[in-house]
């Protein structure tokens, strides 16, 4: 399965919309377990990716990709910044040539977290959303129950990197606020993969 421009477009507006919509809920997550941010930084963000798509509309998908990932590096800031934007832009350019599988497009932004993070599954991030989300996409079983359990297991976890990690033990039982919101995203894909 492959995702081409225009629901591709759809992806990225919808996770848009998630994100300005979400912004308490995110920040609440953060004030938990980090410094309360994530909300604002990703409703920044997602400002800047709708002003770089009326400025320009994407006319192929490494531009689209591309154009979010600036938008993420330039304006959310933070840890999240660069990580949302390694990671679209590791994927623009994954597809500048072809259009790839959606499993491995996902699998690479996902391998573009690790590296810029230089983290993995496991540490509390939001790659424990992203690397589920790939593995169901490879074995063709990628529903909302996959982005649920990502999130379930994600509140048991003890974070080993990021801010949350000084709080050591007692970051359990927390979503994890880079989970949630990469569970918008991943949301947002499913309405495309609906329709
Ligand atoms: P900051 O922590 O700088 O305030 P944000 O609040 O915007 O930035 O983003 C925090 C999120 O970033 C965390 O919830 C986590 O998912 C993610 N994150 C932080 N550090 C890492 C890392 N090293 N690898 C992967 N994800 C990380
Ligand atoms: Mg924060």
């Amino acid at each position: 399965m492959k995702l081409e421009l225009v629901d591709a477009k759809k992806w990225i507006t919808l996770f848009v919309e998630k994100l300005e919509s979400n912004q308490t809920t995110l920040n609440e997550l953060d004030t938990a377990i980090g410094d309360g941010d994530h909300g604002t930084n990703m409703k920044r963000g997602a400002e800047a990716v709708t002003a770089a798509f009326e400025k320009k509309d994407p006319e192929a998908l490494a531009d689209l990709y591309k154009a979010t990932a600036f938008a993420m590096i330039q304006k959310v800031g933070g840890a999240s910044g660069p990580l949302y934007g390694t990671a679209f832009l590791d994927m623009s350019k994954a597809v500048k040539t072809d259009n790839l599988e959606l499993a491995d497009l996902i699998q690479i932004g996902t391998d573009g977290l690790k590296r810029r993070g230089e983290s993995d599954t496991g540490m509390k991030t939001m790659i424990d959303v992203w690397q589920p989300v790939s593995d169901a996409l490879k074995a063709d079983k990628f529903d909302q129950s996959v982005i649920d359990s990502a999130l379930e297991n994600v509140k048991g976890l003890v974070a080993t990197k990021g801010r949350a990690s000084y709080l050591e033990e007692k970051s359990k039982g927390h979503i994890d606020p880079g989970a949630q919101s990469s569970a918008y995203l991943f949301e947002s894909l499913i309405e495309v993969l609906g329709e």
